[in-house]
């Protein structure tokens, strides 16, 4: 029996996940049993009551009487803690899926006594039948809870059977096969329900848990497929659907396209040797990441920065601020007492398609190396007639 149990064993987190839903699933079935046979028990009693003109005369409607009054408290007390540990002192689910194992117990055991009682009248045992099946089918119990009860109100059973067999009862060959037959296929039931619960629920969660690493890792190819593995900055690769986004959006169209080019980096790295280049271009990435604004790593030591703007003087701040921001790391230059820095080229204009914003680039492109040819760390805006330097180096 262990060893079937085990492969059905749950973290105590699964547990508690577990017990939350089937407290969903079984509680309603819970509700509905307990309501019906409440109202049942209360039609019983009206009905006894009718028969007998109100008297109670003979010995079995008091026995029956009893029984009727004892299932509708029952099922009063569990309806009012039901309803108390589910909406009013919010209990755990432990304590309400054990509630739900009592009320099926009491229920069996029950349908035990006035099984055994409707014999002295009749070859009867529907009563049984029913709640066994129902409690089986519906209620969700642990072997260690579902086991002792099927056997053990099949021991009263019998034993009362057998108890009033001594005072005259017919067929009690096929009342004792029929019984035992009944509780064993109700066990049955009842542990394939409880394995299969529990089977279904550690498989969805196997499913959820293989599904949750593929996210994680189509998450992690995506971040290394659209970034720069060197300075973590958005790549070329990213760029193009950057840009097929920002086509397609429907707001405004025009930007400020700047290239960013570092200084003389081959000397830089011809110095201070690649690792220092290297770390070099990280933290020029990190101070440009740090602005609003897109920023991708365009090539070897040239970035890309995109602004949607409509707004020439913000564009040429902009231009000016990149070239002050780098400067002002105040990374040493391969130039004795220089710091690193930068030229930038850029254009502004329409961007509505793929063609524009190639054009935007060749501008930008342009207006870089004029950048450089008038002597670096500045920005320069591309004009058609001339290339005019905006701002002047320091
Ligand atoms: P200019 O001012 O005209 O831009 O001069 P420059 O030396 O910066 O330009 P050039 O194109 O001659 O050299 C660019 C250098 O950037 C050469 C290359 O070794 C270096 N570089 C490109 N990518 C990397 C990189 O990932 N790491 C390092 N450390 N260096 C790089
Ligand atoms: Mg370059
Ligand atoms: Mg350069």
């Amino acid at each position: 029996m262990r060893f079937w149990t085990d492969q059905f064993a749950m973290t105590p987190d699964q547990e508690l996940l577990f017990q939350q839903q089937i407290r969903k699933t079984t509680g309603k079935y819970f509700w509905a049993a307990a309501l019906f046979v409440l109202l049942f028990q209360i039609y019983n009693i009206a009905y006894t009551l009718h028969y007998t003109g109100f008297q109670l005369g003979s010995r079995a409607s008091r026995v029956y009487m009893v029984l009727y009054i004892c299932m509708l408290s029952f099922c009063l007390i569990s309806l009012v803690l039901g309803f108390l540990w589910s909406f009013v002192r919010k209990s755990s689910d432990l304590r309400l899926l054990r509630l739900y194992s009592a009320f099926s117990f009491f229920l069996l055991l029950w349908s035990v006594c006035i099984t055994l009682y409707d014999q002295r009248v009749s070859d009867n045992i529907s009563i049984y039948i029913t709640s066994s099946m129902y409690i089986a089918g519906l209620i969700y119990l642990r072997p260690g809870i579902s086991v002792p009860i099927f056997i053990f109100c099949e021991a009263v059973l019998m034993g009362g059977f057998l108890w009033m067999h001594l005072e005259g009862i017919k067929d009690t060959y096929g009342f004792c096969v029929n019984s035992i037959g009944l509780t064993i296929v109700a066990l049955f039931i009842s542990l394939y329900r409880w394995s299969s619960l529990r089977r279904d629920f550690l498989n969805h969660q196997e499913i959820q848990q293989k599904s949750k690493i593929i996210t994680e890792q189509n998450e992690k190819l995506d971040f290394i497929a659209n970034h720069d593995a060197l300075t973590g900055l958005w790549n070329r690769n990213y760029l193009n659907q950057w840009t097929a986004e920002f086509f397609s959006a429907k707001e405004q169209k025009t930007a400020a396209v700047f290239i960013l080019d570092i200084d003389h980096f081959k000397q830089y790295n011809d110095t201070f040797g690649h690792m220092a280049g290297d770390e070099c271009l990280r933290q020029v990435a990190r101070s440009l990441n740090a602005m609003d604004g897109n920023v991708f790593r365009f090539g070897g030591e040239e970035f890309l920065y995109i602004l949607p703007c409509e707004d020439p003087d913000q564009a040429s701040r902009l231009g000016e601020s990149l070239c002050r921001r780098i400067e002002s790391l105040q990374i040493p230059a391969a130039k004795p007492g220089a710091y690193l820095t930068i030229s930038v080229g850029y254009s502004m204009g329409s961007m509505e398609n793929d063609a524009a914003f190639q054009r935007l680039l060749r501008e930008a492109d342009d207006a870089l190396y004029h950048a450089k040819s008038s002597g670096r760390n500045r920005s320069v805006k591309y004009d058609v007639s001339l290339l005019t330097p905006e701002t002047s180096a320091p």
